[in-house]
């Protein structure tokens, strides 16, 4: 029946399937990873907040509690081996007005029960003096150390590039479509490009996690609702804030927030909204302005003149309630290998705080298979480092001369905004996960995130990769297929 025959299949490469497939090519194992995608990390690990949360937020005993402050101590060295950026820089709950400030203690416990490090409660004065932009009727804040910022796209691109380095072998645009069983058990997986043989199947689908657990025969009744967020980017010349500011959260969200990201650009957000479409990431009037009446609250001096850009992301909230007993929660991660289905490890509702969870989360699948008797052997040269390769705006003028002497095409700005180069451009298209959309090489570049928006430089990357993947201009997508930029050449003369 199949093409070939794996030891896993993991289903979905956003940043939890990526970041399974990476602790997992440790071990001697033969490994697909496949997404529906033409790129990595383009579901929910493509549009959030890029917070790496220090884990007071959510309800202690629950697996997101647990996933959270165990995944937040492994960003440092996961950021060292992988090469991708990541700030610990700290993060507020502010209290604006002697009303809210009685909620910072409701965090405060929760993180000492969550066993989350380094927190401080801090007078108004010295936010203030802090973050000079704040809302000057601030009252305090609850100070985490342990919050950081990374770049999601990097992260993802990271571990996936990581993982093929190490044996995984990775499949785009390959969508799964059901399993094949022999009894209860998982033997295979049917996809838009054959079926693969398998003994273990892990469901990392996000937002697409329920029909693919559903096809297991697990959990009818678990659904996934997706959640939109929506956000205002605004230009970094015009307005800074060092740090990441919450205000004091709802019943159902941390809240919207005002936070730098670790490419220095101010965003607000997010919403969120409950809506039916796992595919709608259209922004709302309604919703950008309830960002912005939140946001302001927090910092009043931002102006709508400094917005360059707007987006929105889904989050793949479950209703799967909280096993552990005693814990009254019913939007809790499924992380398990269910006793109905052989074969199987099932990762669903991975919510907010999943891109910091992630690397907990694929720890735990480890311990899981070992658990289930799966004799996981090390490979000898395995290695866990990623090389970076050379930001241009982030080099001395000196480096930046040894780069262009070795190679002229760094010498060419193509995203002016941004200062990104020709030979970037290509070193991406070239990498050991190829990136052949203007997208990936967005993602992986930061081109086209400035002021002008890819005005300037999109056509020379349309050029550029139309020539180092030999296809014509006219097959240049922004996204995979069905996204061309081009419908037919202009003054084509006939015969
Ligand atoms: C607005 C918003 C803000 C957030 N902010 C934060 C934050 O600041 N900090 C934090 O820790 N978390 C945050 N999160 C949560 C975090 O982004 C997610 O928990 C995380 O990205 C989930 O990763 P994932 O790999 O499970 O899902 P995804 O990234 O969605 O990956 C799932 C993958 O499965 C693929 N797939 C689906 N169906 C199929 C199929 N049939 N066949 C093949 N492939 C398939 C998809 O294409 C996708 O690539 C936020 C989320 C949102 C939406």
């Amino acid at each position: 029946m199949a093409n070939k025959k794996y030891d896993v299949i993991i289903i979905g490469a956003g940043v939890v399937g990526c970041m399974v497939a990476r602790f997992l090519s440790r071990y001697k194992l033969d490994i697909l990873l496949i997404d529906k995608e033409a790129d990595v990390g383009m579901g929910a690990s493509s549009a959030n907040t890029a917070i790496v949360h220090a884990g007071y937020d959510p309800v202690p005993g629950s697996l997101k509690a647990i996933m959270n402050v165990a995944g937040n101590r492994m960003w440092d060295t996961l950021a060292g081996e992988l090469n991708f950026p990541f700030e610990r820089r700290g993060d507020y709950v502010v209290a604006i007005g002697d009303e809210e400030l009685p909620l910072l203690n409701n965090l405060w416990e929760r993180g000492v029960k969550n066993g989350v490090p380094g927190m401080m409660m801090l007078s108004g004065d010295e936010v203030r003096r802090r973050e000079p932009n704040i809302n000057p009727k601030v009252s305090g804040a609850l100070w985490a150390s342990t919050g950081g910022i990374c770049d999601p796209f990097a992260v993802v691109i990271a571990a996936a590039e990581n993982a093929v380095q190490n044996g995984v072998t990775l499949m785009l645009e390959t969508a799964f479509e059901d399993f094949v069983m022999e009894g209860n058990r998982i033997v295979g997986v049917k996809t838009n490009r054959g079926t693969f043989g398998c003994r273990w199947a892990i469901n990392s689908a996000g937002l697409y996690s329920d029909v693919v657990m559903h096809k297991a025969g697990q959990y009818p009744e678990f659904k996934i609702t997706p959640r939109k967020g929506e956000y205002y980017v605004f230009d970094r010349a015009e307005i800074t804030i060092n740090n990441v500011l919450f205000p004091v959260p709802t019943p159902v969200t941390k809240g919207i927030l005002v936070t730098t990201t670790i490419h220095g650009n101010t965003i607000i957000g997010p919403n969120a909204q409950d809506i039916q479409d796992k595919e709608d990431r259209s922004v709302t009037r309604e919703g950008l302005a309830e960002v912005w009446r939140d946001a302001t609250k927090l910092v009043p001096k931002l102006d709508l003149r400094h917005v360059i850009a707007v987006f929105a992301g889904l989050r793949p909230g479950g209703n799967a309630p909280c096993k552990t007993p005693g814990v009254n929660y019913g939007h809790d991660y499924i992380i398990e290998i269910p006793e109905g289905v052989q074969g199987f490890v099932n990762l669903g509702g991975i919510e907010s705080p999943g891109l910091t969870s992630a690397p907990a989360i694929a720890q735990r699948v480890i311990e899981m298979l070992k658990d289930a008797g799966e004799k996981l052997e090390e490979k000898r040269d395995w290695d866990p480092i990623r090389p970076a390769r050379p930001r241009f705006r982030d080099l001395s003028p000196e480096e930046q001369k040894i780069l262009i002497r070795n190679d002229p095409r760094y010498g060419r700005i193509v995203c002016r905004c941004e200062t990104v180069t020709e030979g970037e451009i290509v070193a991406e298209i070239h990498a050991p996960i190829p990136a052949r959309t203007y997208d990936a090489i967005k993602r992986r570049t930061w081109l086209g995130t400035g002021r002008c928006q890819g005005g300037f430089d999109t056509p020379r990357v349309v050029e550029i990769l139309a020539r180092e993947l030999g296809i014509s201009p006219l097959e240049v997508t922004k996204k995979g297929p069905g996204s061309q930029f081009l419908v037919r050449p202009t003054k084509d003369v006939e015969g």
